[in-house]
């Protein structure tokens, strides 16, 4: 599905066939987490393939690297070049792109040296089709004060692996996981709205990963006269809540049809996040 005998990709400054591309097995990152990554989706347009928000997702790319002490030697319009050539090598419109930075051979903890750049890309359509049934997470999103929430690690992703595995298989699609203070974090690999009073609700800033397309879909709330707090809510807040969804590269927008079992009061079709999905679809592919 990512890669056949045709696929190019780009490590290290060097385009290489996806099946004859090998790294080591002493890697720093493979084995401690230490390494930064982005999801960048591109759609076609009537100007050409758009990467949507390439400058954004690469400066936190860079902030990220940076966070976690990692020398990343290349700039934002040196990897939105490189980006937009790893599509056209690999005739790619409507794709996910995914920029990994991985440290060197060390078994030490430091990250010493100069990191390892490995870019691909691969056609992908949507994430989910259906409306999500989530639950609430037992597991609890990491404390910013024990790491950078707010930097895309590689490691800090095993969180979001435990919860999305325990909500699979207690029948749910998707964990709503909590901050260590017991308000609504955001999802495994997503951020959370949900719509109350005619407002438009989700976490701010400090305990989740404040998404690319969170911004983008608050500014398009702004745009067409939807009001969008950010504040902190508990589970039970979101019950009796008109509708819920979650956004991000990969899922874009995606409505979700219940929170612990609870379904929101309106049709999809009526909530503002429909709304948004439809102006979110429309700003990506102009
Ligand atoms: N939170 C987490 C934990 C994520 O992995 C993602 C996906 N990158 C998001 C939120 C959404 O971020 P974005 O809109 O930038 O893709």
């Amino acid at each position: 599905m990512y890669y056949d005998e045709n696929t190019t990709i780009f490590l290290n400054k060097r385009w290489l066939k996806a099946k004859e591309a090998t790294t080591g097995l002493y890697q720093q990152s493979f084995h401690y987490g230490n390494g930064v990554f982005e999801g960048m989706r591109s759609y076609q347009t009537s100007d050409g393939v758009k990467v949507l928000k390439a400058h954004e997702h690469f400066e936190r790319l860079l902030y990220s690297a940076k966070k976690m002490y990692i020398n990343l030697d290349y700039g934002v319009d040196e990897l939105i070049e490189i980006c937009y050539q790893l599509l056209e090598k690999n005739n790619l419109q409507n794709a996910y792109i995914r920029p990994l930075v991985y440290t060197d051979e060390n078994m030490g903890l430091q990250p010493e040296g100069q990191a390892n750049l490995f870019m691909c890309a691969w056609k992908w359509g949507k994430y989910y089709d259906k409306a999500a049934k989530v639950m609430t997470s037992p597991f609890r999103r990491p404390d910013p004060k024990s790491c950078h929430v707010d930097a895309k690690v590689t490691g800090h992703y095993t969180n979001s692996v435990i919860a999305i595995e325990d909500a699979k298989q207690k029948g749910f699609d998707e964990a709503l996981l909590l901050d260590s203070h017991g308000f609504v974090a955001e999802a495994t690999g997503a951020n959370f709205f949900y719509q109350k009073d005619n407002t438009l609700f989700t976490a701010p800033k400090g305990n989740i990963l404040p998404g690319i397309t969170r911004k983008v879909v608050m500014d398009l709330a702004k745009e067409n006269g939807i009001k969008v707090e950010e504040k902190y809510f508990t589970p039970e807040e979101v019950y009796d809540a008109d509708g819920a969804f979650f956004t991000g590269t990969a899922v874009e927008i995606n409505a979700i049809e219940s929170l612990d079992e609870k379904p929101f009061k309106k049709d999809w079709q009526d909530t503002f996040g429909h709304e948004l999905h439809q102006q979110f679809n429309q700003y990506a592919r102009t």
